[in-house]
């Protein structure tokens, strides 16, 4: 059976624990090949490594770090079948949802290769008599990237782009389930010029992340992944004196208001709802219905769910694929099996390809789902769409604030007005008027507010580079014997 390696000092290395774990093709529900986890020796090896890569990588000039993302930009550019493909293979997501995600991650090499621009400090010229004063931004040093199983290649694109161009060297833990596309990225930013040394891959699970936060030449984490381990990755990351951006899960609301046409709302709701069977962190997963719109919604919903092509990524014509393992799916089937007071519409189960093989669940429909039931409260993953039904729009808004989690939401209307309103009043990382979806563009950040972000500096972007550099003020004077003096006060400008 297959081994997928850990990616050390510019090539793949053997794991040395003998601790398997399996990496399912969740499309047949067959093992498909496995990862041997990283100890804590391989983990503090590939910091090592890191470490030693720094002053030479940190030395390089601006345009040729950006001339390293051009070319690495070109590769993953030409190669997007077989990254898409070994997308699909592991996680199962459709081959057109895999494209998608990497174009998105493409996104984030260009931002990243503008460094030279957006890296410029500012400089005040005659701060004091004869003295300037400019910011410069420096690279952090070894910094880290643990990522989710959901998205295996645009994650750490977000993450490991604006890392490197800065001048860093970077340690990466994938996710565990679907790590092949990390050493395929790996091998193509080889290619793209990185020196070796400079992007590590460490494969595994909870040990190589602790040994990450133990080691005191790591000097910055970012993190995704569900709100438990962000909440903990960021509290012990940050006690040991790291820089730490932690993005944790996610319920986004998807608020209909009386006045939105209902087709668009609908098509809206389930592609946000269904794609990539419900495991995104920007997946609609909970339909706000105000007023009269709650009954022609839910009948829109309803019909669209019967034309989606449930099936694998071999199939051409599936729009929706299985989940990521079969405990993952058995779990998300539960929430079907006790509704508690709401109304199952739609029950995912029934379809035939539930049956297996594989890890698939037909995508599912509940409305009037009480907020106090585990449809509502807890973050599924998975193709479960609820529906919440209130009376006003005050009531809506009140319901996305109270929840959890702040990640993102939307609003569907065709008034303005009352756009613009929601957009002002909700306590949200990332809002949507009329689009389901609203994953900022690479020059904008990614993250959310409340249980969806832990740390101050959102995720690629302009926080991206903030977060990987840290900024320095040089106040300058060239010697003057002739106004040179002996004066103990404390320096004044004036
Ligand atoms: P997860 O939290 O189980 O795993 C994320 C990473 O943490 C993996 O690399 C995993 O190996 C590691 N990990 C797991 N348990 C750990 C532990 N006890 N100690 C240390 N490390 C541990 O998440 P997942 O199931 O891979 O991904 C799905 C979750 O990620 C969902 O909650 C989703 O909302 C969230 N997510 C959030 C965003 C965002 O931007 N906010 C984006 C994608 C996914």
């Amino acid at each position: 059976m297959r081994e997928i390696r850990h990616w050390i000092n510019g090539q793949a290395v053997s794991g040395t624990s003998g601790r398997r774990l399996p990496v399912w093709d969740p499309a047949t529900g067959d093992q498909q090949a496995y990862v041997i986890a990283a100890t804590a020796e391989e983990t503090a090896n590939a910091i090592a490594v890191a470490k030693a890569a720094f002053p030479a990588w940190r030395a390089a000039s601006l345009s040729r770090r950006a001339e390293v993302m051009f070319r690495f930009r070109e590769l993953v550019d030409a190669n997007r079948k077989e990254i898409a493909g070994l997308i699909s293979l592991e996680h199962g997501k459709t081959v057109a949802d895999a494209g998608g995600e990497l174009a998105r991650g493409l996104e984030n090499i260009e931002f990243a290769a503008g460094a030279p621009h957006l890296l410029k400090g500012g400089y005040s010229e005659q701060a004091s008599t004869g003295v300037d004063v400019y910011s410069i931004r420096q690279p952090l040093g070894v910094v880290a990237g643990i990522t989710p199983f959901n998205f295996p290649a645009m994650v750490p694109m977000w993450m490991f782009c604006n890392a490197l161009v800065c001048g860093n060297t970077f340690v990466l833990k994938p996710s565990e389930k679907d790590p092949s596309v990390s050493l395929l990225l790996a091998d193509l930013l080889r290619q793209a010029g990185l020196p070796d040394g400079a992007f590590n891959v460490v494969q595994g699970d909870k040990t190589a992340v602790e040994a990450l936060l133990d080691n005191s030449d790591v000097q910055a984490i970012s993190f995704v992944g569900s709100t438990p381990i962000a909440r903990i990755i960021y509290e012990n990351g940050t006690k040991a004196g790291k820089r730490v951006q932690a993005l944790g899960g996610a319920k986004n609301h998807m608020v209909v208001l009386p006045d939105a046409d209902i087709g668009s709302a609908a098509d809206a709701a389930v592609s946000a709802g269904y794609g990539s069977a419900g495991e995104r962190c920007m997946a609609v997963s909970v339909v706000v219905a105000v007023g009269a719109v709650a009954d022609p919604l839910v009948a829109a919903i309803k019909e669209r769910i019967g034309r989606i092509a449930v099936g694998p990524a071999s199939d051409p014509a599936a729009e929706m694929g299985p989940l990521i393992t079969r405990e993952h799916r058995d779990k998300v089937a539960a929430y079907l099996a006790s509704p508690g007071s709401a109304d199952v519409v739609v029950d995912g189960r029934a379809a035939a390809i539930s049956d297996g093989p594989g890890f698939f669940l037909g995508a599912s429909l509940v409305d009037k789902v009480p907020t106090d039931s585990p449809l509502y409260t807890d973050e599924i993953f998975g193709p479960v769409l609820s529906v919440v039904r209130v009376s006003s729009y005050e009531e809506a808004l009140d319901l996305v604030n109270s929840n959890e989690y702040g990640n993102g939401t939307a609003i569907f209307t065709r008034d303005g007005g009352a756009a613009r309103q929601f957009q002002y009043d909700v306590v949200c990382g990332m809002v949507g008027v009329n689009v389901p979806v609203p994953v900022p563009v690479a020059y904008y950040s990614f993250g959310g507010w409340k249980s969806s972000l832990f740390g101050d500096l959102h995720m690629y972007g302009p926080d991206g580079l903030q977060f990987y550099t840290r900024s320095k003020v040089v106040t300058s004077r060239w010697p003057d014997p002739a106004t040179s003096s002996v004066d103990l006060g404390f320096p004044e400008v004036r």
